[in-house]
């Protein structure tokens, strides 16, 4: 149907539920203005979209019009036709933080496990990571993979972690842009069209949600993100994909490490730790620092192999997921989907098909082989300084969200669109909310390519960590799970 935007605008503006028929025109014409030579006449403009934006800013959107955006953006481009994959796919999706890690860990585990994860990341975003920016630090990683190949990766290694291609929920890409600069990023009815959007344009079975709240979450208010959870499982389970949502505490940085390649050594140093054929062991300090997220992650896979039918509660899929980690299967798969996701020729069918000892093979002749022999070692930034504690006491608290920011300006994040980032910029965290400080204790150590960017980082740090005579009152991590039994 041919519809006009003044209409649809003028619609929401007055609180009318817009029809599936408005919705799916507008988005239809929406994308045609970007692709068509010649864009249909009623195609709307930049500042209609806008103005619709900003009026489902104000007025929301009631559960058919959110399931017709969802689908209208879904289905704007193509889509994965995972049809011709041999298991269960199931994927996992963060709504952002800080040293949140866990994908990395995760799709190897899950396809250890036997399901199939095709991920497609994001790159970092306001004062949280991306996981595309951590991957691309490892040399000769590539994210943009065409779809043919996509596939072919998931077929061979049962998981590939690739960015969104140009052609793949067009419509996610127009809104994102504009919803950046007009104020209407944290709507949860635009969140969830934008990431059940692309999650179902992925052709899933399942999908596992992280929804953080708390002070380093887009959303840190509780109850909006409990409304945000809810939102996306009644979306997925509306489009047939079984969708699980975890309401986790994102009030301190995830595991040991926030930035880029820092974050890819922390995974890295795991594997390798817990991996029976590898020399490193972590001592216990490290372990600890790490165990948040090794927590996080064996949870939300446990969910995902529960969803894909290979454990029958969370909880037993959470010890299988540690037994993968355990067992070295996990870090095989993750070291085989770099081998076919980095710039080198690619090996023989044979080789890439069973055989492990080839590829190992051809891993140590490769460029990312000093990175993955000495992770440790190849992290190697400019500049380095350590804050310590200018007192004694418990880590009460800390705004993890200037964290966040604080780890962008050592150069992690993008200073505008499509600027680079730094590989080796970081932060190391030395202690969590809860431990006994003493005085002269190293907190934190800022990692940066540039002398220069330490200071401000430095100082956003030393206002944010707080040291009390008393301890806090420890905030779970995991807070609450969400699945379609709890919607009324
Ligand atoms: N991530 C997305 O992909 N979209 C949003 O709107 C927010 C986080």
């Amino acid at each position: 149907m041919s519809i006009h935007p003044i209409d649809v605008i003028l619609h929401k503006r007055d609180g009318l539920a817009l029809s599936d028929a408005e919705i799916e025109g507008y988005i239809r014409a929406l994308v045609e203005r970007e692709s068509a030579s010649h864009p249909p006449a009623n195609a709307p403009t930049e500042s209609q979209t806008a103005a619709l934006l900003m009026a489902i800013f104000l007025r929301g959107l009631n559960p058919q019009e959110l399931a017709a955006l969802t689908q209208a953006m879904r289905f704007s481009g193509e889509t994965l036709d995972t049809s011709s994959l041999s298991s269960f796919t199931v994927d996992k999706h963060s709504t952002g933080g800080v040293g949140d890690k866990t994908s990395i860990l995760i799709a190897p585990i899950v396809a250890a496990a036997g399901l199939i994860d095709p991920m497609i990341s994001g790159r970092s975003l306001g004062h949280t990571g991306g996981t595309l920016d951590k991957l691309e630090t490892i040399p000769g990683f590539r994210t943009q993979l065409p779809l043919p190949e996509f596939l072919a990766i998931l077929q061979k290694c049962g998981f590939a972690m690739a960015g969104q291609t140009l052609t793949l929920v067009p419509a996610d890409r127009i809104l994102y842009a504009l919803r950046d600069h007009t104020g209407t990023v944290e709507s949860p009815y635009l969140i969830t069209a934008s990431i059940m959007s692309k999650k179902l344009a992925a052709g899933l079975n399942a999908l596992v949600l992280d929804v953080k709240t708390g002070s380093g979450a887009f959303i840190s208010k509780y109850a909006d993100a409990q409304l945000l959870a809810r939102l996306m499982v009644e979306t997925g389970e509306l489009a047939g994909t079984r969708t699980v949502a975890l309401l986790t505490s994102m009030d301190q940085p995830l595991g040991r490490f926030a930035g880029n390649w820092v974050e890819v050594q922390e995974c890295l140093e795991l594997f390798q730790h817990f991996s029976p054929d590898c020399a490193l062991t972590l001592p216990p300090e490290k372990l600890r620092l790490s165990a948040d997220l090794l927590t996080l992650t064996h949870a939300l896979t446990g969910h995902m192999l529960c969803l894909g039918g290979k454990a029958t509660t969370p909880e037993a899929g959470a010890a299988l997921s540690a037994q993968h980690l355990a067992d070295g299967s996990a870090y095989k798969r993750f070291l085989q989907m770099v081998e076919l996701q980095t710039n080198r020729v690619p090996h023989s069918s044979q080789s890439d098909r069973d055989g492990w000892d080839s590829s190992h093979k051809s891993l140590s002749e490769s460029r990312y082989q000093a990175a993955f022999s000495n992770p440790a070692a190849f992290h190697k930034p400019a500049a380095t300084r350590t804050l310590t504690a200018d007192r004694a006491g418990f880590l009460s608290a800390m705004d993890c969200k200037q964290i966040g920011w604080a780890v962008q300006r050592l150069g992690a994040g993008r200073t505008h669109p499509g600027a680079p980032v730094s590989a080796h910029a970081g932060i190391e965290m030395h202690a969590k909310l809860g431990d006994r400080i003493a005085l002269g204790q190293p907190l934190a150590t800022l990692f940066s390519e540039d002398p220069a960017l330490l200071d401000e980082p430095e100082a956003m740090l030393r206002e944010t960590l707080q040291i009390s005579a008393a301890p806090p009152t420890p905030i779970p991590l995991i807070r609450e799970i969400i699945t379609r039994d709890h919607l009324q």
